[in-house]
């Protein structure tokens, strides 16, 4: 077998691995507690739903055009405008097979062989392989727990060099649930527009953000840096629609035509009903994503008291997403563990309980837990991580 050496230079992530023995374990009965799901546990929205199954019922079942359908790509230009102050019109909109899907075409349609993109660690598990897979050279920036896992200005300025392309963003971060400020984004926003470097922001978690921090796009600083930012967003996380697969991006013209005419080749539209329900999503009652909030942030209280209640855990109280990163170096400095993937799996075997290595996400001090799962079985994993600490310190 030859595979290609582009795609023989993704790997697959040890994030499968586990959910997959995970899922092994559930199967043969073994009362499993995961702390592993990257996706909201709710239903999505009965409304919602509802729009899929009339546009199903009334024939919306074939072709559109494929970067979206317009009514979708105005509803899309009216959130940017209402939410992020961001005037874009629907020929600077794409919508894609998920967010995950406008940004595999965004770094496809801005990097080059051999140029270099920074990304800042800890990161979601599939930048650095989309940007390797387009023949990028990830530039990895380390964050650290003091500095609440956002970079500053100086740093970034140092990581850029001639080759370099793109920086990403992701506030509010998936691993650590770090957001950052106004004055914070204007000084990274200076540095970018300095060095002329391009921008992927991906503000999926925007409105999952809790404790009045605001979120702000950092395309919305400035006409220079909005020329050099492709925002990328999407109905997965906010309104819980992860299966429909419905993300967009809005950018500059010339580089989101780029994006549709790449994606016109590969999957075409994503699918006709689906964009319908985004529709409904963004322009129907906005309810039930408060509740959605205030429940996740009832779940990221009790989590965080009580993984800094465990022996050997540190972790900050995130600002944003649903997942708490936590530092786990004093138990691997003990010896008994070499590293945050042995962690994850003998947490696994001996106590049923899954989460993400940190390795994953470029820290390999951490595991991530996803507190997209109800209280009680929060409450239960943490009575077994604490078990199972208890025996290995
Ligand atoms: C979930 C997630 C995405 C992808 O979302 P989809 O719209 O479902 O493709 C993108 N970025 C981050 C950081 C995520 O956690």
């Amino acid at each position: 077998m030859s595979i290609s050496k582009r795609v023989s230079l993704v790997s697959s992530s040890p994030t499968l691995k586990i959910s997959a023995k995970a899922k092994q374990m559930k199967q043969k009965g073994i009362d499993v507690v995961s702390f592993g799901a990257g996706e909201p546990d709710f239903d999505t929205p009965a409304h919602i739903k509802e729009s899929a199954k009339k546009a199903l019922d009334e024939g919306f079942t074939k072709y559109t055009p494929a970067s979206g359908i317009k009514e979708l790509k105005e509803a899309i230009c009216k959130k940017f405008r209402e939410d992020n102050n961001l005037i874009f019109s629907p020929e600077e909109i794409l919508v894609s097979c998920g967010a995950k899907h406008s940004i595999f075409n965004a770094i496809f349609a801005l990097c080059d062989e051999g140029d270099e993109v920074v990304l800042p660690s800890p990161y979601w598990v599939s930048f650095p392989e989309m940007i390797k897979v387009a023949g990028g050279k990830p530039v990895i920036l380390k964050t650290t727990q003091e500095d609440s896992f956002r970079i500053k200005p100086e740093q970034l300025q140092k990581a850029i060099t001639p080759r370099t392309k793109l920086f990403i963003l992701n506030s509010p971060c998936n691993p650590t649930g770090m957001v950052y400020t106004k004055d914070e984004l204007q000084l990274l926003s200076n540095v970018l527009i300095a060095s002329n470097v391009y921008c992927i922001s991906d503000e999926i978690y925007e409105k999952i953000i809790y404790d009045g921090e605001e979120h702000v796009s950092i395309a919305s600083l400035g006409e220079r840096i909005k020329e050099l930012t492709v925002v990328v967003n999407g109905v997965s996380k906010s309104y819980s629609m992860t299966g429909w697969r419905i993300g967009y991006a809005g950018g500059p013209e010339e580089i989101i035509s780029a994006m549709s005419n790449l994606q016109s080749h590969s999957t075409s539209n994503p699918v006709s009903f689906a964009q319908t329900a985004a529709l409904e999503a963004l322009s129907g009652p906005q309810d039930q994503v408060m509740e959605m909030v205030d429940e996740f942030r009832r779940r990221r209280d009790y989590i965080i008291d009580r993984l800094n209640e465990t022996p050997g855990i540190s972790c900050l109280k995130p600002k944003g997403a649903f997942y708490a990163f936590a530092n786990v170096s004093e138990i691997l400095k003990k010896g008994a563990l070499k590293d945050s993937v042995s962690l994850a799996e003998k947490l696994l075997a001996e106590a049923n309980v899954a989460v993400v290595p940190g390795s994953a996400f470029g820290d390999d001090r951490y595991i991530r837990l996803s507190y997209a799962t109800s209280l009680e079985n929060i409450k239960e994993g943490m009575e077994r991580i604490k078990g199972f600490i208890e025996k290995v310190l």
